[in-house]
Order: structure tokens, then sequence, then C-alpha cells
């Protein structure tokens, strides 16, 4: 079966290829005649990953699926959502990201402590966040929809050199190392992306029975 993953990032591709495994055959949007960068302005995971796979169906009128992820942080409230890849702005840059994140969480750690020392009570300050994949799949125009979390906490620095992204300052839980200290194959057991994919292939590996 040939579908076409809204996504242009060959690592993405890779697994999704690794994860779906034979009897699928994986192709790029570009391969799909869709060079153009694809819109995501909605507001939610979902929004998002529902449009772009709109976005190739309507173009190629070809089974497709797309992705989106981002990460949701407690004590900034659930951000910054679908706002991850940009957060420090439009170029998003990996790095700027993460600084932008540790210093918002200091200043709000900050400011709980603050309000504590003047006898206000405030819920102690958490490092908690997860993150989070919606994946829409558009099979014969029916639209099917799969989730995935992975939860951790934010490191106070980066640690390790590998993953992209967040992954130096993400610990998924039970884990003393951040997704950057652990082989790509192990963060993709357990990650948001792969549990959403690995449940996209069951419904495929299902269906095509
Ligand atoms: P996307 O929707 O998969 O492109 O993810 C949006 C943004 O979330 C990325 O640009 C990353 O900054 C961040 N992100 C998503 N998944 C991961 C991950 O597994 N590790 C670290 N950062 C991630």
């Amino acid at each position: 079966m040939k579908l076409v993953f809204a996504s242009a990032n060959p690592s993405k591709l890779r697994e999704a290829a690794e994860i779906l495994g034979d009897g699928f055959e994986i192709i790029s949007a570009a391969e799909a005649g869709i060079t153009e960068d694809i819109p995501e302005t909605g507001n939610t995971f979902r929004a998002n990953s529902l449009q772009k796979a709109n976005y190739i169906y309507e173009r190629t009128g070809m089974d497709c699926f797309a992705d989106d992820s981002g990460l949701e942080v407690e004590i900034l409230g659930g951000a910054p959502g679908v706002e991850t890849a940009r957060y420090s702005g439009p170029d998003r840059n990996p790095s700027r990201n993460i600084d932008k994140l540790l210093s918002e969480m200091a200043r709000r750690e900050r400011e709980a402590s603050a309000m504590r020392e003047m006898g206000i009570s405030t819920p102690h300050a958490t490092r908690k966040a997860r993150f989070r994949t919606a994946v829409v799949l558009i099979l014969g125009g029916e639209k099917y929809f799969f989730d995935g979390t992975m939860e951790g906490s934010i490191a106070r620095e980066r640690h390790g050199e590998g993953g992209f992204g967040y992954d130096p300052v993400f610990y998924p839980e039970g884990l003393d190392k951040t997704s950057a200290e652990i082989p790509e194959d192990e963060k993709n057991a357990i990650s948001h992306r792969g549990k959403a994919l690995r449940a996209m292939a069951e419904f495929l590996n299902e269906t095509k029975r």
C-alpha cells in the first residue's frame, strides 16, 4: 500500500517506514508533487495534522497521513503547545527555543516562590511536561485519528548530543537520561510520535486483512 507522509523530514520518513514495515511504501510530500510548505495554522495538534493531511489529499487524491507534535509544560499552563517549533521566533531555532523554555520556567518559579514568601498559597513549582503527537490518516477519503504522548520533565540544563528539538532538556519519565542521551531506537520505542504511528500501523494492518 502506498501512503504519502505530509512531511519533508527524512528522519520522520525513515521512522514511519520502519514502524509500518513491509507492505507499505511511504513517500514524501515532495515525491507526491507537493514541494511548497504546507500551512499549519490550527490551534491544536490535531487541527494542524488534519490541515496537512487534507492539503495532500485535496491535491493528489492519494491515501496519506500527517503528524503534528509539540511540548506541553505544566508550569507554563501547557505552553509552548502548537507554538513549540517557533517558540522563540519564526526561524524555528532549536537552541533559542530551549533558552526561552528554561528562562520562562525560571521566571515562573521565581514568581511562585515570591508569592509563597508573601504568604499567598500557590502550588509547588513542577517541571512536569509531555510531548504530544496527533496523527491524521486519510484512507479512501475517510479520516482516522491516532494520538501518542510521552510524559516526562524538563531538565535545568542541556544533557546529550543526540535527538533534535527539545531532546537535550527532556527527561522521559522513569529515565535518568534525557532523550538526547539515549539511542534513536530506544527513543522511538517510547516517543509520542512512535506511539501514534504504531497505533496507525496496527489499524492499517488490521484493515488490510
Ligand atoms: P513537529 O510537529 O513534529 O514538527 O514538531 C514540532 C516541534 O516540536 C519540533 O520542531 C520540535 O521543536 C518539537 N518536537 C517534536 N517532537 C520532538 C521530539 O521527539 N523531541 C524533541 N523535540 C520535539
